[in-house]
């Protein structure tokens, strides 16, 4: 398909939750509890406040469906039921959010106004939801080295994610709403293919990765692109999950723009790479100001300390770690990996391969946690240090790694003792020298390969196989 031609039209927003507690109460952010209670709500939208009901508003007030709320014992409280004024908006979303303009490298509003965004679909208690602007006229290099304008980076609370959906009610969790936002939109994108607006998305995902502050895992992160092409109206597609569904979503809304008379309308993004309709497009200007709460002055010194410590951009960290001699793979993992910045301390205090400990953070763990279901979040900095401190003065081989941290876990011991303990010391090379002598003097005429397998049984765990092989040379 010729989009050129087409004259197709995108924009992107991102909308990408934060890895910190509500933004207007100190709830949690996690998400995990069963829910205790369900209370009932009808909603009340303030209508004058709206100056003039728009079409999406209209058609879902009109429906005049009962609201249930589920209730949960640390992840909601009295300001998520909306009956009690909100808290000051929480300093850390608010930090991570300016960090995330900064890297888009927008400007940054001196004061941060807090506005209200009109919700009827009873998907927020109040019947709004706050949002406010951090960053304006940011920047990214976009494909082909084209600069991509970022128009709007703002901090706001999610909604409640819905449960059930009748013709007059629904029932909504109200241990979403609240949990901070960043949303970011893109300029309308003109001259570019969908492969590369998904990787237009792919980017600014790259980015807000980079500042490890973000959830993770399906739900985290929703994508909504607006498309058009020549002549006709814009359709806007909500709530993309998966980064790479983008360009075939888009592909396909071209191709149902060609084929039907389209009207203006927003749809929803479902799994399979197709969209359903789900409402009318909403008008623009539905904001209004929170009166609740103060606007938020952003002092020069807290902005400066942020500039100061922003976090290194993925892309370029993992080309850091390339040139460590891992390949792109272990590469791209590892930098984004919680365990970047010990596998950074690692390397540079102690002479031992970086593949290695890339490794042991990428795979071993990985495999530790899911074939043999360790806990791995009780290991801690100090069993690392120590484990690579050993293996850098020989007294374990690498071989030996896994069964180590296994038992560090397992035994709540130290990795000292565990060495001490389970006999994961290394052999001298006096000790080791015997037993190859040894096999080899019980096992004539066998060829080396074998030679070095029924070594390499007796000692695992206590020699490595670079030098079992080494001496099996040797000797035979
Ligand atoms: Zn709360």
């Amino acid at each position: 398909m010729n989009y050129k031609q087409l004259n197709l039209k995108a924009g992107i927003e991102i909308h990408q939750q934060l890895n910190t507690h509500k933004l207007f109460c100190n709830c949690s952010s996690e998400m995990k509890e069963d829910f205790e209670d369900k209370i009932e709500r009808k909603q009340h939208p303030v209508m004058s406040e709206l100056g003039e009901v728009d079409r999406a508003a209209k058609y879902e007030y009109l429906k005049d469906r009962k609201f249930f709320y589920k209730t949960y014992p640390t992840e909601s409280c009295l300001v998520e039921c909306d009956e009690e004024p909100p808290f000051p908006v929480n300093k850390e979303a608010l930090r991570i959010g300016l960090e995330i303009a900064l890297l888009l490298e927008c400007d940054i509003p001196d004061e941060i106004h807090i506005m209200r965004k009109t919700v009827i679909d009873g998907s927020n208690t109040s019947g709004f939801q706050r949002t406010m602007t951090i960053g304006l006229n940011g920047k990214i290099k976009g494909p082909r080295g084209r600069e991509i304008k970022i128009t709007h980076v703002a901090l706001e609370e999610d909604a409640c994610a819905i449960e059930r959906k009748t013709v007059n009610t629904a029932t909504y969790k109200l241990n979403r709403l609240a949990v901070p936002l960043v949303e970011i939109s893109t300029e309308t994108l003109e001259g570019f293919d969908p492969k590369e607006i998904q990787e237009i998305a792919a980017k600014i995902g790259m980015i807000l990765r980079s500042t490890g502050k973000i959830k993770r895992g399906i739900g985290t992160i929703r994508q909504d692109i607006n498309v058009s092409i020549k002549n006709g109206p814009r359709v806007e597609i909500k709530g993309i999950q998966e980064l790479r569904l983008i360009s075939k979503i888009i592909e396909n809304e071209v191709k149902r723009q060609l084929k039907t008379k389209v009207k203006e309308e927003t749809r929803m993004a479902n799994p399979d790479e197709t969209t359903s309709y789900m409402r009318p497009l909403p008008g623009a200007a539905r904001m209004y100001p929170e009166t609740d709460l103060e606007p938020v002055k952003i002092d020069n010194l807290f902005l400066r300390k942020i500039k100061k410590q922003l976090p290194e951009i993925l892309e370029h960290k993992k080309q850091r770690f390339e040139k460590m001699k891992l390949s792109e793979e272990l590469a791209k993992e590892i930098a984004g990996s919680n365990y970047s910045y010990l596998f950074e301390k690692i390397v540079s205090r102690y002479k031992v391969e970086p593949k290695t400990v890339a490794n042991v953070f990428v795979n071993t763990l990985r495999d530790l946690e899911r074939r043999e279901k360790i806990d791995i979040k009780k290991l801690d900095d100090d069993d690392f240090m120590k484990l690579f401190y050993l293996l850098e003065n020989k007294k374990i081989v690498k071989e030996s790694i896994p069964e180590i941290l296994k038992y560090v876990v397992q035994k709540s011991m130290k990795v000292d003792d565990v060495v001490k303990k389970f006999g994961f010391e290394t052999l001298s090379e006096n000790e080791l020298k015997k037993i190859v002598k040894d096999v080899i003097d019980k096992n004539k005429g066998k060829p080396q390969g074998a030679i070095v397998g029924i070594v390499m049984s007796k000692v695992r765990g206590k020699a490595s196989a670079k030098d079992v092989i080494e001496l099996v040379e040797e000797n035979i």
